[in-house]
């Protein structure tokens, strides 16, 4: 007899991670697959994390402390309002394991974050995804209809992965505004860094209203820590201290901690590199728009370059070319399906992003 595993267990979607760079003749390969900051550490984040890995053998600090200050001085809130996990996908997991039992209902967007259907199964919930508007954005008046008395939380993605399009303040605020109190509202801020348009929604501004808002950052993209795993929630302190209680012990490492503290420390340098980011995403959204492609509208590291049943072919074409970028294959041939398809690009180093401009500009 072999050990009894939970169905929800067995029958849990995989996370497909973006692919690893492939070598191709006579070219540098690039990984535009997973949205990753492609500047090397600061010196100063280097030295912390050498320094901080010299005491390896003692246990990090479990209450995360000195990043908690850090960061709730940076944002003007209460250390006792920040958790921190493994990556603010962990922090999902534990926000979602805090409040769902099985067969509660969570309402996400979709196309959004493939980590979303994983983190809603977990705990035995059922997940409500609500289709993306014709223009790759929330489609918020569904997902307010979408509620049942079932639901336990709704999950914003802001700007949306894939697709890259913002919730705007004013839509947010109205649709909080329809959410019952009981309801958690997580506002997935992982790019927030990158966003230029003053009408984004800012989810630490609803903080004050409404009590069931819970706003998600991550160290993974601006501030180039992915390999560290270093995330974390602002929520009111209620619902954050229930969050701790369900944490892995000591989950974030000494040497992520220093990382995370030098970070802070150089954060002027590390949002000048963001500028340059934004700045390339620019030209690439331009490049490809000039080139025919109709990509919508993206406020993060990454644009979506609408791809349909040919999706699977570009992803190869850039493939040709050393890029590897993350395909979102049709899963069938309906036009809602079709539209849903497309291939998402990192912004990555200037010599990347000219050459997904070369092939793009081949694609037809
Ligand atoms: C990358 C990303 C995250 C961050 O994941 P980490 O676990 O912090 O690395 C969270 N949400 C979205 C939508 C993302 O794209």
């Amino acid at each position: 007899m072999a050990v009894r595993i939970r169905p929800v267990v067995a029958g849990l979607p995989a996370y497909r991670a973006g692919r690893p760079p492939q070598a191709r003749p006579g070219l540098t390969p690039y990984k535009l697959s997973s949205n990753e900051n492609p500047f090397p550490p600061l010196p100063g984040v280097m030295a912390a994390v050498e320094a901080a890995a010299r005491s390896m053998n003692r246990y990090p600090d479990a209450g995360n402390s000195a990043i908690a200050e850090g960061v709730a001085a940076r944002l003007g809130v209460d250390a006792e309002q920040v958790v921190f996990g493994t990556g603010s996908v962990a922090v999902l997991y534990q926000l979602l394991q805090t409040v769902c039992e099985p067969g509660d209902e969570v309402v996400h967007a979709w196309r959004s974050f493939e980590a979303y259907p994983i983190a809603v199964q977990l705990p035995g919930a059922v997940g409500v995804p609500v289709p993306l508007t014709a223009d790759a954005r929330h489609d918020l008046d569904a997902m307010a209809a979408a509620i049942t008395d079932r639901t336990r939380a709704v999950l914003v993605c802001t700007p949306n992965n894939p697709t890259g399009p913002v919730v705007t303040h004013d839509e947010l605020v109205r649709f909080c505004r329809r959410v019952p109190p009981e309801v958690m509202v997580v506002v997935d801020e992982a790019y927030v860094e990158f966003v230029r348009d003053d009408d984004a929604a800012r989810g630490l501004d609803l903080l004050a209203e409404f009590a069931n808002v819970v706003v998600l950052r991550t160290f993974s993209k601006a501030y180039g820590l992915a390999g560290f795993r270093v995330g974390f929630s602002v929520s009111e302190p209620g619902l954050a201290e229930a969050v701790r209680a369900v944490t892995l012990p000591f989950g974030v490492s000494s040497v992520a901690q220093a990382a995370v503290l030098a970070s802070l420390e150089a954060e002027q340098e590390l949002l000048a590199r963001v500028d340059a980011l934004v700045a390339a995403r620019t030209e690439l959204l331009t490049g490809l728009r000039g080139a025919g492609h109709p990509v919508p509208d993206t406020q993060a590291n990454f644009v979506w370059l609408p791809a349909g049943s040919r999706t699977a072919e570009w992803a190869g074409a850039f493939e040709q070319a050393a890029l590897t970028v993350r395909p979102f294959t049709p899963t069938g041939t309906s036009p809602a399906e079709l539209a849903a398809a497309g291939l998402r690009i990192s912004v990555g180093e200037p010599e990347a992003n000219a050459r997904v401009l070369e092939v793009a500009a081949g694609l037809r």
